[in-house]
């Protein structure tokens, strides 16, 4: 018998490897260890029969770790298609799907050795198995106080007590050791489930109030409820606009697939963004909830996934790799904001989580529900042509009302008050006014760092990451945290008089090289280097120095560096400890703040200038979620968006949160222009040590797909990539264009078939959303 293994081995398709006479036949889905090269891996069983070589040639597995297969069959499969779509290995893709630790023999469950008294130790203190005259043990030795007070102690807790427990009830392991050489007492191994929630109570402070349902909200209920009872794949768009009450109809929807018996996947971007919607599940499904996301220990992971394969759990929310999670009776994926592209992977394999999702539910029968304020192009999209069900909520819970955009043009603030404006006249005067009526205020600016370049004015000099072609941004903060303010001015706040002076690091955003900024030019050594162009640092800084009494935060990658200090940040501004809150598009995501009734946005400009065919549908999105943030509560809510280009489309559209109206100029764009989603795409960049590396390669390739694929699709390139070069290689790109994108992906692959090495000097992204 032979069978196919995937191996964790970059690209690398399935192996053939034969079952030895004797060795029962492995599961699919079960690991194994196989002889690959001089090593010995763990890999895992994909396929039976496999016909590759006659029995003779093959290698035999030398051992099968699991007697139930590890992933389930249907988990194996959505892996066989993500690495087929997205042109990665198998092994790529099982990586992902398998739990930390899987690749050594045993599961790395959590072990505490755990202490029971034996029959011998019950009557040895007289205890209900006491036998008549043997009130002293065996060897007649009278007990110490301690070991006396040690077996009272376990006496009553007939399931043993872990070892810790035992010792925070001070009794020493020493005691335990002479009672177990006794035999008064018996040791085994437990295992321990690591808890994500540990500490958190089930219960919230809060009452759960059972709500009406807005007319709306009941409507779109009744459909997807009438999807989800049809127990067949469909898919529904759930158009609602920012605190419309999407969450609660998530929230009764799974009521109902729990009650028929089937599970619920919750994929949401970033889970540390979303805690609210966490709690609430929790708090109405109890301990039935797992959670999978990169944020937990590999422990916690680990350990949430052997839940959910051992069926402990009906209602698991994660990331996008939660796609994955070895649940067996789905019947329900929700993909709440699914217009946000942390779904997608910037790493093998480039896979979408929301694509995945889709092609999982087909495959198991469940309803998809795609939930967002402003859907991505392709699914609105799909909505619009039947593809999907569309279900729409129109307007917010409460009667409340959206929040009103008003565009201030900088231009204008530019010639009157100087170029180093930060915050428009406008702007302050709304903070405060918002401050003097205790409202709390969200200002965004999707740009970290403090200045976003520094130059010498005497002689040019500029500072340009060694590895990659961008300049360094300037940060008051070392990546580790070091403050560059000395003296220790709180927060690392700029002073009142030169806030352009301010000294500290240069970074990469892309490499992370760091570097010391010097106070005088490296080449000229002009006293004095200027800084332009400026980030959430920057505005933090200006802040505090325009609204000294208010308490101010920032929420960005800088910010939340470490384990927790997100969820700190936004339960603090939650309870009303920040006034406001200064941040990245992070702060833009799903929240729901009650008493957020202004939401400045610093530059609606960031990602207009790029050469990105989404620039405008990312700048709707972004606009159109922040000013979503705010007026949630019973105060009406106000945007103020400071623009160099008031005029520009995507900037309109977004002031009258109109999504419809967006959605129907951009599609006309992408379709004159031939782009998703009407036309997809395949970006192929190719890596080399020089330019010319890079440009030959590319070039072959390019040569290859021609000659392989049909007329209909279109091969751009090859042309020097946005980001020329990226942590110190070089990089050119190629673009696939076709309307067919299977035919694509069989030209890409025939073109690299049989050539490994060309394969991983290569970065395949197949439907990519980053084109830099
Ligand atoms: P969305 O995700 O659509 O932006 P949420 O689900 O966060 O909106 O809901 C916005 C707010 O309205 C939340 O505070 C939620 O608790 C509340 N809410 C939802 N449905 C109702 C309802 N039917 N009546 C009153 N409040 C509601
Ligand atoms: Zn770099």
């Amino acid at each position: 018998m032979l069978v196919s293994v995937a191996v964790p081995v970059p690209f690398l398709g399935e192996l053939t490897y034969r079952v030895p006479e004797g060795m029962a036949v492995p599961a699919i889905g079960a690991r194994v260890r196989v002889p690959l090269g001089p090593r010995v891996i763990t890999g895992c069983v994909v396929g039976h029969n496999a016909a590759v070589f006659t029995e003779g040639e093959a290698k035999a597995i030398h051992s099968v770790l699991d007697a139930e297969p590890l992933l389930p069959p249907t988990i194996v499969e959505l892996c066989r298609w993500t690495a087929d779509y997205y042109m990665a290995g198998l092994g790529d893709a099982l990586r992902i799907a398998m739990p930390p630790g899987a690749r050594r023999e045993r599961p790395a469950f959590k072990t505490e050795r755990v202490a029971s008294i034996t029959t011998q130790g019950l009557s040895a203190i007289g205890g209900a198995a006491a036998q008549p005259g043997s009130d002293a043990d065996d060897a007649g030795r009278a007990l110490t106080t301690k070991q006396r007070a040690a077996l009272d102690v376990l006496a009553g807790a007939p399931a043993g007590l872990p070892m810790s427990e035992l010792r925070d009830r001070g009794i020493t392991s020493d005691v335990i050791r002479r009672l177990v050489a006794r035999g008064l007492t018996s040791m085994r191994d437990a295992t321990q489930d690591r808890d994500p929630f540990e500490g958190q109570p089930l219960e919230s402070g809060e009452a759960d109030v059972v709500r009406e349902l807005t007319e709306e909200q009941r409507q779109a209920l009744v459909t997807l409820r009438m999807l989800a009872e049809a127990r067949r794949f469909s898919v529904a768009l759930l158009h609602g606009v920012t605190g419309s009450g999407k969450t609660e109809i998530y929230l009764r929807l799974a009521t109902d697939v729990l009650q028929s018996g089937r599970q619920v996947l919750l994929m949401v971007p970033e889970i540390a963004l979303t805690p609210s919607v966490a709690a609430l599940f929790r708090r109405a499904f109890g301990t039935r909830v797992a959670i999978q996301h990169s944020a937990l220990s590999d422990g916690e992971r680990h350990d949430q996934w052997h839940r959910i394969r051992r069926g402990d759990v009906d209602v698991v929310i994660g990331t996008r790799s939660a796609v994955f999670a070895p649940l067996v009776r789905l019947g329900l994926i929700v993909v709440d904001e699914e217009h946000d592209s942390s779904y997608k992977q910037e790493e093998t394999p480039r896979y979408h989580g929301r694509d995945v999702a889709i092609v999982r539910a087909q495959a198991e029968g469940a309803l998809v529900v795609l939930g967002s304020a402003t859907p991505s192009m392709e699914s609105y999209q799909n909505a619009t042509s039947g593809k999907y069900i569309l279900v729409s909520l129109e307007k917010r819970v409460m009667d409340r009302a959206l929040a009103t955009v008003r565009l201030i043009n900088m231009r204008d603030e530019y010639a009157e008050r100087g170029p180093d404006v930060v915050t428009s006249v406008a702007l302050e005067e709304a903070i405060d006014r918002r401050l003097a009526a205790r409202e709390q205020v969200v200002v965004l600016l999707n740009r970290r760092g403090y200045a976003t370049s520094v130059f010498c004015r005497q002689c040019g000099d500029t500072f340009e990451c060694p590895n990659c072609s961008v300049s360094l941004t300037m940060h008051t903060t070392h990546a580790d945290g070091r403050s560059a303010v000395r003296g220790g001015a709180r927060g690392g706040a700029a002073t009142a008089a030169e806030p352009s002076r301010i000294s500290g690091w240069g970074r990469c955003h892309y490499c992370n090289y760091s570097l010391r900024m010097p106070n005088a030019c490296r080449k000229c050594a002009a006293p004095y280097l200027e800084q332009s162009g400026f980030g959430t640092e920057r505005v933090e800084a200006q802040l505090k120095i325009r609204f000294p009494d208010a308490r101010i935060g920032r929420v960005d990658r800088d910010s939340v560096r470490r384990k927790g200090s997100l969820a700190e940040l936004l339960s603090r501004f939650g309870r009303g400890d920040l006034d406001i809150l200064v941040g990245t598009q992070m702060i833009a995501k799903g929240h729901d703040f009650p008493r957020v009734t202004l939401v400045g946005v610093i530059s609606a400009d960031v990602g207009l200038g790029l050469a990105d065919f989404r620039a405008a549908e990312r700048t709707f999105q972004l606009l159109t979620q922040v000013a979503g943030r705010a007026g949630r509560g019973a105060q009406a809510g106000e945007a103020i968006v400071q623009t160099l280009y008031p005029e520009h489309y995507s900037v309109q559209m977004a002031v009258r949160q109109d999504y419809p109206v967006f959605f129907a100029k951009e599609v006309e764009f992408r379709r004159a222009m031939e782009y998703p989603p009407f036309f997809a795409m395949i970006n192929v960049i190719a890596r080399g040590r020089s330019l010319e590396e890079a440009m030959e390669l590319a070039g072959d390739v390019a040569r290859r797909v021609r000659a392989q694929a049909p007329e209909r699709v279109i091969v751009l390139g090859p042309a020097p990539a946005p980001m020329g070069r990226l942590r110190g290689e070089h990089r050119v790109q190629l673009f696939l264009k076709g309307a067919r994108r299977a035919e694509m992906r069989q030209a890409l692959q025939a073109a690299l078939a049989g050539s490994a090495d060309v394969r991983r000097r290569l970065t395949v992204d197949v439907d990519p959303l980053n084109v830099l």
